[in-house]
């Protein structure tokens, strides 16, 4: 029997010693989500490597250094507003619901119905209360909950899409992987006091494709 404790503290431990994780709440949100729980059973086994792992549909939950890194990047602190967009099998949801806290509160989208049901009863399991799952075209944004103080797309997109840039807040901060189908760079992209858009650049990333109107087409 795996004690999966220990590997999820090991597995922050290494993630320390490499850089991805900076800050208290990263560490302390990546050692209170049991990674294990959002992977098919088989592959449970796996949940501490780092490594990207299949959660079916032809998706993929990222790599936990890619889950270190972007939280990082995104700067999220308690009580925030979040929206993230491909929700998958919900774990880097509830990482950030973790850092929110109960006065916080993360919005997430997802295309396949079948994937987002698997990730609410995830996040329910947990008492993550303060995590909602919305079945939708997430490159629209979420209009009725807008603005957000922070948004991290999970998915590759070939251009941040728009509607995600005016559902920032002023002082906002967003995080997705731009580039092709296959290979893609992580933008942070910042809305200035006056809405003015500054963007800088970090780690390259593989990320199956944001599909929908402001993403790639389908196929
Ligand atoms: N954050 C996830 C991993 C994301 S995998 C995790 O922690 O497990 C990317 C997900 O984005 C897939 O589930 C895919 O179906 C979804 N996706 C792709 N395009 C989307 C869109 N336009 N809106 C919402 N979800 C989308």
């Amino acid at each position: 029997m795996l004690n999966y404790e220990e590997l999820r503290r090991f597995m922050v431990m290494r993630l320390k010693e490499s850089g991805y994780v900076k800050s208290k709440s990263v560490e302390e949100a990546l050692l209170s989500v049991p990674r294990e729980l959002f992977l098919p059973d088989n592959l449970r086994h796996l949940a501490y490597e780092d490594k990207p792992l299949p959660i079916g549909e032809g998706q993929t939950i990222s790599a936990p250094s890619v889950v270190a890194r972007m939280t990082e990047l995104l700067d999220v602190r308690e009580g925030q507003k979040v929206l993230e967009v491909g929700t998958g099998s919900g774990y880097q949801a509830a990482i950030v619901g973790k850092i929110v806290g109960p006065k916080g509160h993360v919005w997430t989208i997802e295309r396949l119905p079948g994937l987002a049901e698997a990730a609410r009863r995830r996040l329910e399991a947990l008492g993550l209360a303060n995590v909602t799952v919305v079945v939708g075209d997430g490159t629209e944004g979420l209009a009725s909950e807008a603005p957000f103080d922070r948004i991290i797309v999970t998915a590759a997109a070939p251009e941040p899409p728009q509607p995600l840039i005016e559902q920032l807040r002023e002082k906002g901060v967003m995080v997705i992987p731009v580039g092709s189908r296959d290979f893609q760079r992580l933008e942070i992209i910042r809305k200035g006091e006056r809405g003015e858009i500054t963007v800088t650049y970090d780690i390259d990333v593989i990320f199956v494709p944001l599909v929908g109107k402001y993403g790639w087409p389908e196929g």
